[in-house]
């Protein structure tokens, strides 16, 4: 499925409550939150709510390579030799996903940026085409109760349906309810990695929090809470974002 196709399913319904109106292709809301911090599911939900994509750096990458375009090859040349992909390389895929037409008004980024660098190869790079961060919501959630979650955490090999120890078990252990599909951890959801992983995204992203803060645009969100309460907090945060003057 293309990202374009995936996107369809999240155009806004009637009755958009969200008072938020982006105004067109180069204003962005930056979704940031640890790994286990529930961003994905909030992602969907805030996406349809503001009316535009949902763009996540990684499924951009995955995308690129896939239809093997010029961005896509030149980052797999990286990737081949083992170096990470150039942030430039993921803002200028991030830049022209938001030329497509569903994102005349803007884009949610899931995953992006992570680090300082990144937000500044993205502000700057916004900022040349008129462009900026329309506000950058951070789903926080404390470091206990993200390794809590995330250790306990099983993924279907068949249909990649997640579970959780104790928040969400399945029917019957190790086994898929939708399709019986064999569930396994993933190497990085096991609790000794686990606390590791947060430590460096709270060490590297934080300080992407910090930046976006004093440029004003910042809403904390307290993810820990039920996933209906977020979704109410994250109503909240958008309504009272103001328009930033051009
Ligand atoms: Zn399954």
């Amino acid at each position: 499925m293309t990202l374009t196709l995936a996107v369809l399913n999240f155009l806004p319904g009637e009755g958009n409550p969200a008072t938020m109106a982006l105004q067109h292709h180069d204003e962005v809301v930056l979704l940031l939150g640890a790994p286990g911090a529930g961003k994905g599911t909030q992602a969907r939900f805030l996406a349809e709510t503001l009316g535009v994509p949902h763009v996540a750096s990684g499924d951009l990458l995955r995308e690129h390579r896939q239809r093997g375009t010029s961005l896509g090859r030149a980052a797999q040349e990286y990737m081949d030799r083992g170096d990470l992909v150039p942030d430039v390389l993921v803002v200028d895929m991030i830049v022209d996903r938001l030329n497509e037409r569903d994102a005349a008004r803007g884009a949610l980024l899931d995953g992006f940026p992570r680090t300082v660098a990144q937000a500044q190869a993205l502000d700057d790079r916004l900022r040349r085409r008129g462009g900026h961060v329309r506000c950058a919501i951070y789903v926080d959630v404390p470091t206990d109760v993200l390794v809590e979650r995330l250790a306990g955490r099983w993924l279907c090999k068949t249909c990649q349906a997640s579970y959780h120890e104790i928040f969400n078990p399945p029917a019957s252990d190790g086994v898929c309810d939708r399709c019986d599909g064999e569930l396994y951890q993933r190497p990085d959801d096991k609790r000794a990695v686990v606390s590791n992983r947060v430590a460096v995204y709270l060490r590297d992203t934080l300080p992407v929090v910090e930046r976006y803060a004093r440029q004003g645009v910042l809403q904390r969100v307290d993810g820990n809470q039920s996933i209906e309460a977020v979704k109410a907090a994250l109503l909240q945060a958008i309504s009272e974002d103001e328009p930033v003057p051009a």
